[in-house]
């Protein structure tokens, strides 16, 4: 991510002489240089905007560069707003309003005009505040002096979500299979996703992959076991069955790379003609390599996937099912049939082969672990409302498992819905939460608010704060708006 750049670029204008001019330049390169330190993406201060023409200029060469994810705006003097209206309605890049200033103090024995002329921050933050407002052009504005590691943290995760997005628009998901029969929230309008989000998503028929399967060499299965040692835990003496997984592993890596860099990936145990088992140690496996997994067709929830995991670094962040309650205590345990993430393991995965009982296949390879805690995670789905995408995103906290569950042969999670279990499970159903889920305990809520928000999907919280009636009540304004449009 730390190829990627961000531009900085600073307003001003040419009322205030050279000298100030001269200022600001030098302490708007010095202000991206310090902040650059912290960011995961390259922050580099592009120029001083005096002019209609400059800004237009700037604008189109932050437009024509692949590496650029977005901009960082700051006002150093007041800017006339005006000269920001043909700029800003080429921008085509997310923008961050950055409310900051270079002296964090006011110097209160020496400070006279010539302070007041070259350091006027609050002033023109809101004449370009308002220019943003009035062309409705979706922005983030942080507030804070940039050494502030609360603002620093923020222009963090906003850079991560201007990373996201632009991964978003290359996402591309391979589906062996169409979403499982009869089955309705796996559904949804294709075009809409390409055309907002940026995913493509083509069907290639099973039997293509089956002779990328035939091809693999043993040679390379030896290769894959020997990572596949290293990494887990070998707890069954089937050997064949599990190199019948990396055989599978190598097989869809490689025809998702020839066919022109698929980073999401569907099947469905159901149409498994011409392989034996279900790819399951070999979804997990990919999965940590970046992979977004969709089971039963589910191409939504593997692109989601794969953007998710892209911003979290592979860390921490997979396909996850809401699964089966311990309505005593309050957790759900997700899991799904085979494919969890090796990024939530706790324990050090092992490699085991059980009977599946569906899907009429030889017993699968899979990898069983014990998922992770943490006391602030989220769960993310997106279902398709008919005349838009609803982004649902909800707080939950991940716990350790509270007994041993020697027979579970998957690996899982367990958690606490917020803003408590009653409350959470209903808010989530009312907003027609998938049971299929991207959870991660890196990205943030608002990482996804926002990411959400640069999408122009629907955006649907449930966190400590919501209340049910209220909730119900927001979501019926939601959509009265939504038709309106
Ligand atoms: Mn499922």
């Amino acid at each position: 991510m730390k190829e990627k750049i961000i531009y900085w670029l600073t307003g001003s204008q040419t009322l205030y002489g050279d000298d100030v001019l001269k200022h600001v330049a030098e302490h708007s390169e010095a202000m991206a240089n310090y902040v650059n330190k912290f960011m995961p993406v390259t922050v580099k201060y592009l120029t001083t905007c005096k002019s209609s023409d400059e800004i237009v200029a700037a604008v189109k060469k932050v437009n024509a560069d692949d590496n650029c994810l977005g901009i960082i705006t700051w006002c150093h003097t007041f800017s006339p707003a005006k000269m920001w209206i043909n700029g800003l309605k080429l921008l085509q890049k997310p923008m961050c309003h950055f409310a900051t200033q270079y002296n964090e103090k006011l110097p209160y024995d020496t400070i006279d005009m010539d302070f007041m002329n070259e350091n006027q921050s609050a002033h023109g933050d809101r004449e370009f505040g308002y220019i943003v407002a009035r062309m409705r052009i979706d922005n983030k504005v942080i507030v804070g002096h940039y050494t502030d590691e609360r603002a620093l943290k923020e222009l963090y995760s906003w850079c991560r979500v201007a990373a996201g997005l632009a991964f978003s628009k290359t996402v591309k998901v391979c589906r062996f299979s169409d979403n499982m029969r009869d089955v309705a929230v796996t559904e949804g309008d294709k075009i809409d996703a390409h055309e907002n989000l940026g995913w493509q998503v083509d069907y290639y028929p099973i039997g293509d992959l089956v002779e990328y399967i035939n091809a693999v060499s043993e040679k390379e299965i030896d290769a894959l076991m020997k990572e596949y040692a290293k990494k887990y835990t070998m707890a069954t003496d089937r050997e064949s069955v599990v190199r019948e997984q990396a055989k599978y592993e190598i097989a869809i890596q490689r025809f998702c790379e020839d066919k022109g860099g698929y980073i999401g990936i569907v099947d469905h145990f159901g149409t498994l003609h011409g392989l034996n088992q279900l790819p399951g140690l070999a979804i997990q496996d990919l999965q940590s390599k970046g992979y977004g997994f969709g089971a039963e067709g589910d191409w939504k929830i593997a692109a989601l996937g794969a953007v998710m995991q892209y911003m979290a670094d592979q860390k921490g962040t997979g396909l996850m099912e809401d699964y089966t309650y311990d309505m005593k205590d309050g957790l759900c345990l997700g899991a799904h049939m085979l494919e969890v993430s090796p990024q939530f393991a706790a324990t050090k995965p092992e490699i085991r082969v059980h009977p599946l009982g569906i899907g009429g296949k030889s017993d699968p390879a899979r990898l069983v672990f014990e998922g992770i805690a943490a006391p602030e995670a989220i769960a993310v789905s997106m279902v398709d409302m008919g005349n838009r995408m609803r982004l649902i995103i909800q707080k939950i906290e991940l716990v350790e498992y509270p007994h041993k569950m020697p027979e579970l042969p998957v690996g899982g999670l367990m958690w606490k819905y917020k803003p408590n279990f009653k409350d959470g499970v209903a808010a989530w159903i009312y907003a027609g939460g998938a049971h299929h889920t991207v959870v991660s305990s890196v990205v943030t809520a608002q990482e996804m608010i926002d990411l959400g928000n640069a999408w122009g999907v629907e955006v649907v919280v449930i966190d400590e704060n919501t209340e049910l009636n209220e909730f119900k009540q927001k979501l019926a304004w939601a959509d009265r708006i939504w038709k309106m449009r």
